[in-house]
């Protein structure tokens, strides 16, 4: 079992490595610009090279990071800018040698929404042979779990699943293995993002708390984590605060194992 946080990145990206033993962590998430701006800013080639350096340096497997797309992409919406934002996602992961995206997939009305999801992520991933993509639950699609699947079924290989517990819990899930081990099966899940729930169970608003703060719980956290079949999970905590005060909350986990 592997801890880690979101990075905000209060310094600069080629100095993230240095904070996994800052902050006592074994994996991290970060984004390469602004999630809530359309940008497709690039990578500066001298920081993607520093950081790729300093990842050696720390003897950091690639295995343990992850990059958080934008906010706004929205698969299901396949428009020029869609497309130019997530490749440009998908470039910078390239550049600084990070294997796994974690996306959103977005929202639509139409009926074959889940069909224009996967067929923009096929069009991506096609051009960029070693990211793995991370599907992730949210309040939109993936509400039901099933349409995970469905997306992952009709792209095939390199689609994964990063399930995030505040979003299972109000979408109508329990924090229960055992289930979401027969819809999407535990190895398809590269990534969990622990998050405690401000809403109540069932909502649909996507509202983040810190560990045993929030509606889920730290007893249903704790029966959670000691599941057998997370034996070799990761989970990164992206809770209200500070870089510090996540690393405070996974201190705590640590102690409940
Ligand atoms: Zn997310």
């Amino acid at each position: 079992m592997k801890f880690g946080i979101h990075l905000s990145i209060e310094s600069k990206i080629e100095e993230l490595p240095f904070l996994c033993k800052t902050y006592n962590i074994d994996c991290f998430q970060f984004f390469t610009k602004s999630p809530r701006k359309w940008s497709q800013k690039a990578i500066d080639d001298t920081i993607a090279i520093n950081f790729k350096d300093n990842i050696k340096k720390k003897g950091i497997t690639t295995k343990n990071l992850f990059i958080h797309c934008s906010y706004l992409i929205n698969p299901a919406n396949p428009t020029q800018q869609t497309f130019a934002e997530l490749e440009s996602e998908f470039q910078n992961a390239y550049k600084l040698g990070v294997h796994n995206l974690v996306l959103h997939p977005g929202a639509c009305k139409d009926t074959d929404c889940l069909k224009k999801v996967s067929n923009t992520i096929k069009h991506v991933l096609r051009q960029y042979p070693k990211i793995k993509l991370l599907l992730e639950n949210t309040t939109r699609i993936g509400r039901n779990l099933e349409e995970l699947k469905i997306i992952k079924e009709e792209i095939g290989d390199r689609v994964y699943y990063c399930i995030d517990t505040c979003h299972l819990f109000a979408t109508g899930y329990n924090l229960n293995v055992g289930v979401i081990n027969d819809i999407l099966d535990i190895e398809n899940i590269k990534l969990w993002h622990l998050n405690d729930s401000k809403s109540p169970f069932g909502s649909n608003l996507d509202r983040h708390a810190n560990i045993g703060k929030g509606l889920i719980g730290i007893e249903n956290i704790k029966k959670f984590l000691q599941s057998k079949q997370l034996k070799n999970a990761l989970f990164i905590l992206e809770t209200p605060g500070t870089n510090k005060t996540r690393s405070k909350e996974v201190e705590l986990l640590r102690t409940y194992l």
